[in-house]
């Protein structure tokens, strides 16, 4: 630190997720002596959320650490504060690549069957072929067809004609297929693989290791990380409601000293800052961008945060009295045995909302859990979910599982349901490449302001959080990255020019 010129600048970084609490530590721990977070909300953790359900904990937000391995920031994190099972720590777990898809499981389908796994496996095994596909045209210069959707329908339409199976068996099949890019939109928090580019979609990597939870919730990962930082750096409650660059504003405190930039809370307050790293969700970011930063961002930005896509995926958590599934059940998949990928119909979202569950994750072990299973929706029905009450989505959870089933006593004994995109200050689940979008839309996104390749002005307002890491965006471990990344920016700025930032404060 010695080098650093930089240690008395004021930083302020605008949410206390886990890629500003990232950004925060590592200035910390660099010796960065003014850094503020202000958060909007009464916690920390942002979207990593967990909460109580009846006696159990539950994640209403990030569940997984998606490749826990050794290039997997997260995962070591919580191996260091020693958040996770032997299970998930050991060389075997860490060494299983399933290239982000863990095995399909039961399915059950819309007339009360079990589908044998002849079936199941050859359907599951092309798709996955097909989706493996689709990941491939990140290496060439063209796109067959501009989303994802619309390549696997083609190729599914493709083999479904070679198929020698009965009229049944064939309809299950397309059926099955259904479901899957139901799963697939709920991994790409979208409401339909129309809107994930193809090109693009490649992009994102997937690490090694079986994908593994926190016994004690995510969110402990956040208490121990938010123990590393100074008590009082955080500013609760506190909504800003504009980011003012470029100008000389002065200190409240030391009105000789002059800031080039000043954050606006709503409630009026307003704190002068050298540099802000902005970490708000794209959804946030999508809505308010116009107000939210002041002179208004350069177009270049402001087309790919319109560009990008950023959808809902929500969790239904419900408990039993008793498991109906099997003992060893990781996944139960729903099939509705009219859909088909190949059919154009819009859906009517009210209505049957419901459909558009792929199915529920079954929350283990059942020591730790009881009998709880995870239901997950993506896309606009599930953003008209949470506009129906815990009653209604229970009442419409009884009706799916007793006909999945056939069983037409079960009942859910408690229930309990995210609202993402009624979240004011997340606007939905996490982002995508969209149609239209490449990898340079993130790193527009990512620029800082004043554009260094435009203005030689040292660094304003900077940007991270999980939407700006090009390869693992919609990640816990792409937040965190993001958050090192900016922190990183404002650590070389100021120990690669020391003449700039010996001025910066006088001069400004
Ligand atoms: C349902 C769901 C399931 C998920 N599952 C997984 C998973 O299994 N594994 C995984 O790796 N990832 C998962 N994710 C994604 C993961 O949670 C996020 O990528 C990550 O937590 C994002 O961190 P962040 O710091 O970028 O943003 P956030 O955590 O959203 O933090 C941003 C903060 O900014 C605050 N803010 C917004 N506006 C303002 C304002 N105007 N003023 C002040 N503060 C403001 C917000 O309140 C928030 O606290 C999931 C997400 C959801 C929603």
């Amino acid at each position: 630190m010695d080098k650093l010129q930089g240690i008395d600048s004021h930083i302020v970084i605008i949410g206390c997720g886990m890629s500003g609490i990232g950004a925060a530590l590592k200035l910390t721990k660099e010796g960065f002596k003014n850094i503020k977070i202000i958060e909007a909300t009464g916690r920390s953790g942002g979207r990593i959320k967990t909460t109580t359900f009846g006696n159990v904990i539950v994640e209403i937000g990030a569940n997984w650490i998606h490749g826990p391995s050794k290039a997997n920031p997260v995962f070591q994190l919580a191996c260091e504060h020693g958040l996770l099972d032997s299970q998930a720590m050991s060389e075997e777990n860490q060494a299983l690549d399933v290239e982000g898809h863990p095995s399909f499981q039961s399915f059950y389908s819309s007339s009360g069957n079990k589908l044998t796994p002849e079936l199941t496996k050859s359907v599951s095994q092309l798709f996955l072929t097909l989706l493996g596909k689709s990941k491939e045209f990140i290496l060439t210069e063209k796109e067959p067809y501009p989303s994802v959707g619309e390549f696997l329908k083609k190729e599914i339409a493709k083999h479904a004609v070679e198929w020698k199976d009965d009229a049944e068996t064939k309809k299950l099949k397309l059926a099955l297929l259904t479901m899957m890019l139901k799963l697939e939109c709920c991994f790409s928090g979208t409401h339909s693989m129309d809107l994930v580019g193809l090109g693009a979609f490649g992009g994102y990597k997937t690490l090694p290791g079986l994908d593994c939870t926190f016994p004690g919730g995510y969110e402990g990962l956040i208490d121990a990380m938010m123990k590393g930082l100074p008590e009082s750096i955080v500013s609760y409650n506190n909504p800003v409601k504009c980011v003012h660059w470029n100008w000389s504003f002065r200190g409240a405190n030391s009105p000789e000293q002059t800031f080039p930039v000043m954050v606006e809370c709503e409630n009026g307050e307003t704190v002068p800052a050298n540099h802000v790293i902005v970490t708000v969700p794209l959804g946030y970011l999508k809505e308010h961008y116009e107000t939210l930063i002041n002179p208004s961002l350069p177009l270049s930005k402001v087309h790919s945060i319109q560009r990008m896509g950023f959808g809902t995926n929500n969790k239904i958590f419900l408990e039993f009295e008793e498991p109906f599934w099997e003992p060893d059940c990781e996944v139960i998949n729903l099939i509705w045995e009219d859909e088909t990928p190949l059919a154009d119909v819009k859906p009517d979202v009210n209505q049957f909302w419901m459909k558009k569950i792929f199915g529920f994750t079954v929350l283990h072990p059942p020591e730790r859990y009881g009998h709880v299973l995870c239901g997950w929706i993506a896309g606009h029905e599930s953003e008209y979910m949470e506009t129906l009450s815990d009653t209604e989505v229970k009442n419409s959870m009884t009706e799916v599982i007793r006909k999945f089933t056939g069983n037409p006593s079960i009942t859910p004994k408690r229930i309990l349901q995210s609202k993402w995109h009624s979240d004011p200050y997340t606007k939905g689940s996490y982002s995508y490449v969209a149609v239209g979008c490449s990898g340079s839309d993130i790193e527009n996104i990512v620029q800082p302001l004043p554009l260094q390749e435009t203005d030689t002005k040292p660094l304003q307002v900077l940007f991270a959080g999980e939407a700006t890491h090009q390869s693992f965006y919609s990640t816990t471990h792409g937040a965190l990255l993001s958050g090192w990344r900016e922190a990183d920016r404002l650590i070389t700025h100021y120990t690669q020019s020391p003449l700039i930032s010996q001025n910066f404060s006088s001069k400004l």
